[in-house]
């Protein structure tokens, strides 16, 4: 049975700049419940401006865990100015370059969230490979260039504690169907043919996938 977010987690969600819709919104929180149960941190690559992390922050609070959410806040590729995915808000007057972590905040802020979340700023690879602790779920929504979703596959899964989940969004396997490429569908790839992930669930371009083993294996 799907357990929905309470309606003021709802309501910050929607309310919330980003790439999340709900319907995935839900699967994500579904499987941030689930992981919680492990009594592990739950960790997301690609905060942004916060609409998934209020999923991940209130499942944690759900499961009496701490979410974490990792960005450099300087933007992928396709959010730079002149590019699709780009807005204007996001650009720090000061510098000219984007800056996302004063949205983030007070998204967290207004949902409530702040004892819950803890922000990573820097570079996912930076951060992977300073990293000790066994996490309950890794959600990737970075970079979807290859060399970006590699680094995060690399860096991360190896986290993920057995039992616990490897979350992938904007997995299309239908090169038609992508709008930012299909790096994140050959780390979905990568992570199946490891013989280290089960999948769990798909919705739309959501995959949630189970540690069932602890080696992970290279295809060659
Ligand atoms: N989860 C967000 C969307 C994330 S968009 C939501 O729900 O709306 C992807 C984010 O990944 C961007 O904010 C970008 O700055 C970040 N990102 C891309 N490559 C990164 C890297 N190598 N290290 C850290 N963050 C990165
Ligand atoms: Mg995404």
């Amino acid at each position: 049975m799907a357990v929905a977010p309470k309606p003021e987690i709802l309501a910050a969600f929607e309310a919330a700049k980003g790439f999340m819709p709900l319907g995935e919104g839900l699967a994500l929180y579904e499987a941030a419940l689930d992981a919680g149960r492990l009594g592990l941190p739950l960790l997301e690559v690609g905060t942004y401006c916060g609409r998934s992390a209020i999923l991940l922050g209130a499942a944690a609070r759900e499961a009496g865990v701490v979410a974490l959410t990792l960005d450099h806040h300087r933007g992928s590729e396709e959010q730079q100015p002149g590019w699709e995915y780009h807005d204007p808000e996001t650009v720090d007057p000061e510098l000219g370059v984007m800056d996302t972590l004063p949205t983030f905040r007070r998204t967290l802020y207004r949902a409530g969230l702040e004892e819950h979340v803890v922000a990573l700023v820097g570079r996912s690879p930076q951060i992977a490979k300073v990293w000790g602790t066994p996490l309950g779920l890794v959600f990737v929504d970075g970079g979807h260039t290859d060399e970006h979703a590699n680094a995060d596959y690399e860096g991360w899964a190896p986290h993920v504690a057995e039992g616990g989940l490897l979350v992938i969004h904007d997995v299309f396997p239908e090169p038609e169907d992508e709008f930012t490429g299909q790096a994140p569908y050959r780390i979905y790839l990568r992570a199946l043919g490891s013989g280290a992930f089960t999948e769990v669930s798909a919705t739309d371009s959501l995959r949630v996938l189970r540690r069932t083993r602890a080696g992970i294996r290279e295809q060659g």
